[in-house]
């Protein structure tokens, strides 16, 4: 039967689009709603980062800025922590003389890149679920990628061993999604401290907090998709009765 008449696939097609799709509209319009609102720290986003960077006696990470929206991000190999042109750009506007799209540095910003300085220090500190993140990568990438293949090839030409070696490559993708929660919720629970330490309080505490929340639930929302399909791929092999 193909799989894309498989009814149950169907049912797991809807469910992890469903789940992943309000992760990501959660995610931007809380990022957006926070974005319009002063941090009232009187700094720019590169400004920012490196007063934190410095704080945290990080003076060797550099910073960057980076193409796109939600991109930005800590590189562990290059020590490089990289600001998104849609954070940076309100503030970049501004010193330059022009109209601005937005506050200086606004709540959302200020939280973006308390997170990504977060995982600067983790990185720092050795952290060993950061470590153990990095560890699975290259299994996870061929989980990832040929992976899904070989369990499917395998249930359709009814080779068991290929579709089982597919099986076990996924979990390895999978087993990354939940190796990251703990990263990520990690890096959050610095970034508060961070934001809150510099004099973001109140109501403005709370915007960050949501934002930092959302984004740890596209997390939540990944780890869950990936268990999902592998609970049905291996459904797929051991449990099918047809
Ligand atoms: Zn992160």
């Amino acid at each position: 039967m193909p799989l894309l008449f498989d009814p149950v696939y169907i049912v797991l097609l809807v469910v992890t689009l469903g789940i992943t799709g309000w992760a990501a509209w959660r995610v931007r319009s809380t990022y957006a709603k926070w974005s319009k609102v002063d941090s009232g720290l009187n700094v720019d986003a590169f400004d920012f980062a490196r007063r934190l960077l410095d704080r945290q006696n990080l003076a060797d990470v550099r910073i960057e800025p980076t193409p796109g929206q939600l991109t930005d991000h800590y590189d562990p190999r290059g020590k490089v922590l990289r600001v998104s042109t849609q954070v940076a750009d309100a503030s970049a506007l501004e010193t330059r003389g022009l109209a601005a799209s937005g506050p200086r540095l606004s709540v959302a910003a200020a939280a973006v890149i308390a997170h990504e300085v977060g995982h600067a220090v983790q990185d720092a500190q050795g952290d060993t679920a950061m470590k153990l993140r990095m560890l699975i990568v290259p299994a996870a990438q061929f989980g990832s990628g040929i992976a899904p293949w070989l369990v499917i090839a395998g249930v359709f030409l009814q080779i068991t061993g290929l579709a089982i070696v597919g099986l076990i490559g996924f979990g390895a993708a999978v087993l990354f999604t939940f190796a990251t929660l703990p990263v990520e919720i990690g890096a959050s629970g610095k970034a508060l401290a961070f934001v809150n330490g510099l004099g973001l309080v109140g109501e403005k505490q709370d915007g960050a907090r949501d934002v930092l929340k959302a984004a740890a639930w596209t997390y939540v929302a990944g780890a869950l998709t990936a268990l999902l399909t592998f609970l049905y791929y291996a459904w797929l092999i051991f449990g099918r009765r047809d």
